[in-house]
């Protein structure tokens, strides 16, 4: 990286990081431990985990304080989603810390915790999945925690029918339930959705999918007849990546996030979106508009404005994989780019980007790109720019 390129990325980081900062300002001295219980907020029942879910949940990626997740508990959040791969666990403490002391039946935790060995561009095992490994990095999700269960364990990047029923990826998750180290298990799916929610029904041990769904998804209706199959099934649906990018492109301007949090809500099997909220301003936002999710002509005009513009949001359609001589994860690097400039989430995007391979620099020794991606974006210069991460130390972006 240039002297100019790095200068011109940390500029970028520091102002994506500046936001979230606020935070700690805006909650300071508030939020004792003897917090009243959460108001309750519109809701929908989470499928045969019978659970009342109000319609906004908190996905804890964004959050840097964990007052900021006492304060959306207290506002009436009741359902708090990390991953192991926030922050590289630091994240689930986070949340652990910021949920401390209260009423354990008041509030809904889950997790996903990636399996390792898996190809992102196939969505399978390369070397067989091993239960043991996997059983105690959960266990130490808890310990992160601080707590002896959650109530969901995900089993996240589910895609292909043969690993979402795997035989060891079901033994392992069924111990986890009968060891009540859960309450409920479920899936988590950026790919091959359909597939996902299908396979997981069928499988009968999934009490939950969370998945990607949005007003830009690919194949809207064989997803919305996969996700009714799901819920006939008995699981409920979670839904995720819901702002689409947040978005038009990396330098704005924004897309209109309230409409197409509306969308979503639509459909009525989504139980309740997973919003990566990092400020009180948009947690209100957020909160308001649950309570009238009528969408209003202009919201509607907004919406078909943009849906036909590349924006950030990847479909994770995979098309592009097999256009690509180099058989580069093209879709997992699209999304380090989303959340690196959409989502403004530097660390997000440089852990996504930690696992692809991107040795040799492919794209600059490349000639000419004959990927034709579906959502129309330019891979090679995205590839290009997202690519910058790979040079910033690991310390340097997970304090
Ligand atoms: S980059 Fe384009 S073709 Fe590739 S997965 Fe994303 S939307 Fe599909
Ligand atoms: S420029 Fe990059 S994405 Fe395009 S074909 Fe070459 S290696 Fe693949």
């Amino acid at each position: 990286m240039g002297n100019n390129n790095r200068r011109e990325f940390l500029k970028k980081s520091i102002l994506g990081i500046s936001g979230a900062a606020l935070v700690p300002g805006i909650l300071k001295g508030s939020h004792s431990r003897s917090a009243s219980r959460p108001i309750d907020l519109p809701g929908r029942i989470l499928g045969r985990t019978g659970i009342k879910a109000p319609l906004i949940s908190m996905g804890a990626a964004d959050a840097t304080d964990s007052k900021f997740v006492t304060a959306a508990y207290e506002a009436g959040i009741k359902l708090f989603f990390s991953a192991t791969y926030y922050g590289e666990g630091k994240n689930e403490k986070l949340v652990g810390d910021g949920l401390k002391g209260l009423p354990r039946d008041s509030f809904v935790i889950g997790t996903a915790v990636p399996p390792d060995g898996m190809d992102m561009r196939t969505g399978i095992f390369t070397n067989g999945f091993d239960s043991d490994a996997y059983i105690r990095k959960a266990e130490n999700s808890l310990s992160r925690f601080g707590l002896d269960h959650v109530d969901f364990f995900l089993f996240p990047f589910a895609g292909k029918k043969e690993t979402v029923q795997n035989a060891g990826v079901l033994k392992a998750m069924a111990l986890l339930k009968n060891q009540e180290k859960t309450k409920f298990l479920g899936i988590a799916s950026h790919g091959d959705t359909e597939e996902a929610l299908k396979a997981a029904a069928d499988a009968g041990i999934y009490d939950v999918a969370m998945i990607g769904y949005n007003y830009k998804s690919a194949n809207k209706d064989s997803l919305s007849s996969a996700i009714d199959y799901a819920a006939k099934a008995g699981m409920g649906i979670i839904a995720m990546k819901t702002t689409a990018g947040a978005f038009r492109n990396k330098s704005g301007p924004a897309l209109n996030t309230d409409a197409a949090l509306k969308w979503v809500l639509q459909n009525e099997n989504i139980a309740t979106i997973v919003s990566g909220m990092s400020s009180v301003e948009q947690l209100q936002k957020n909160l308001a508009l649950i309570s009238n999710l009528k969408m209003t002509e202009q919201e509607m005009k907004d919406l078909s404005l943009t849906s036909l513009e590349p924006g950030l949001y990847c479909r994770q359609c995979k098309k592009c994989i097999p256009q690509c001589p180099h058989n580069l994860d093209i879709p997992t690097i699209m999304r380090s780019y989303m959340y690196a400039y959409g989502y403004m989430n530097t660390a997000q995007a440089w852990h996504t980007l930690a696992g692809v391979d991107l040795s040799g620099k492919p794209c600059e020794t490349c000639q000419t790109c004959n990927v034709k991606c579906t959502a129309r974006f330019d891979v090679k210069n995205k590839i290009l720019d997202i690519s910058r991460l790979k040079e910033v130390p690991k310390d340097f972006i997970i304090a």
